[in-house]
């Protein structure tokens, strides 16, 4: 099965396993590209050496999956309840008992529904380990919230420096979530990948239809993977001074408006030529730009910087 789903899929196949020690060991056996595993849950420190000595010997990539819901008994008992520490402690651990093996190709995610259990873990984590981490805020619920919900929770994780792939959790249709972390990503200035537009709320000193022009804009942006800075604002009051501070920008008066690049005032414009004037200096950005802005610094590797935590 693990194979027939490999032929027919063009992203790597992660096999995902709960309890059973022996369904992990199966697993390896498929053409799968990595595991992920929650070592609280598989049955004992022996079981889970057993799983990372054959993700050694196949080569394969290994999730440690640390749940606040579903931590050793032992260690809710010794720091009372499922927090920050104790999910460290039981990380570390498992980490541990990795390095023991001679295995360090794992990913750690320590994953809370509850957003300051999950960004107080993170960041502990971060001061004992370096190996990577998936991040995410779980069982976030159904969206609009649990978007809001998880932007809180991973961005002063990701603000951090800490964080390395991500999962959005929504009820539901999991496309979204592709969406969603995109935009986190973006917003964080993780990865940006696509033009960022900076655009006034509006209010009574509106001298342009500013909806109208974000909605053309959009379109035409829409597939662009430009890491551009746009800003627009309907009015003079606070137009030029964010338009300057953009790549691209446009502070409208009443029915026109005046086009600044880099800070400097380029061109002036009517309101019906502002998205296409708008479209040419993205183009022109484009191309003086051929790479787009420097890339944000990808892992280099893990390591446990200190011992594991008192016992
Ligand atoms: S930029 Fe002008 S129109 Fe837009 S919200 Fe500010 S004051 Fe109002």
């Amino acid at each position: 099965m693990l194979g027939e789903i490999k032929r027919r899929i063009k992203i790597p196949l992660i096999c995902d396993i709960y309890f059973d020690y022996k369904m992990a060991l199966a697993a390896m056996d498929h053409p799968i590209d990595k595991i992920r595993i929650n070592p609280g849950n598989i049955g004992g420190y022996d079981r889970y050496r057993q799983v990372i000595r054959k993700a050694k010997d196949k080569g394969l990539p290994m999730r440690i999956g640390v749940n606040a819901g579903s931590l050793e008994r032992e260690l809710v008992e010794k720091h009372g309840y499922p927090c920050p520490p104790a999910m460290v402690e039981s990380a570390l651990r498992y980490l541990e008992l990795a390095e023991d093996e001679g295995y360090h190709d794992v990913i750690v995610s320590l994953k809370s529904s509850d957003v300051i259990t999950a960004v107080e873990a993170y960041r502990l984590y971060a001061q004992y380990a370096d190996y990577p981490t998936h991040i995410g805020i779980t069982e976030a619920g159904k969206a609009p919230y649990a978007v809001t919900k998880s932007a809180c929770g991973l961005a002063p994780i990701l603000l951090d420096g800490i964080g390395d792939t991500i999962r959005i959790s929504l009820l539901g249709d999991p496309v979204p979530e592709i969406a969603a972390a995109f935009d986190i990503l973006q917003a964080t200035q993780r990865r940006v990948r696509k033009p960022e537009l900076i655009v006034c709320p509006t209010c009574g000193r509106l001298a342009i239809d500013l909806e109208a022009i974000i909605a053309q804009l959009e379109q035409r942006l829409g597939g662009r993977t430009t890491p551009v800075k746009i800003s627009v604002l309907g009015c003079v009051v606070n137009g030029p001074g964010e338009a300057r501070e953009a790549d691209i920008g446009i502070a409208a008066g009443n029915g026109k408006g005046v086009i600044f690049r880099n800070g400097e005032i380029v061109k002036h414009v009517l309101e019906a030529d502002m998205v296409d004037a708008l479209m040419e200096e993205v183009e022109l950005w484009e191309r003086e730009h051929p790479n787009g802005k420097p890339a944000a610094p990808s892992h280099n590797g893990g390591r446990l910087k200190l011992p594991l935590v008192a016992q």
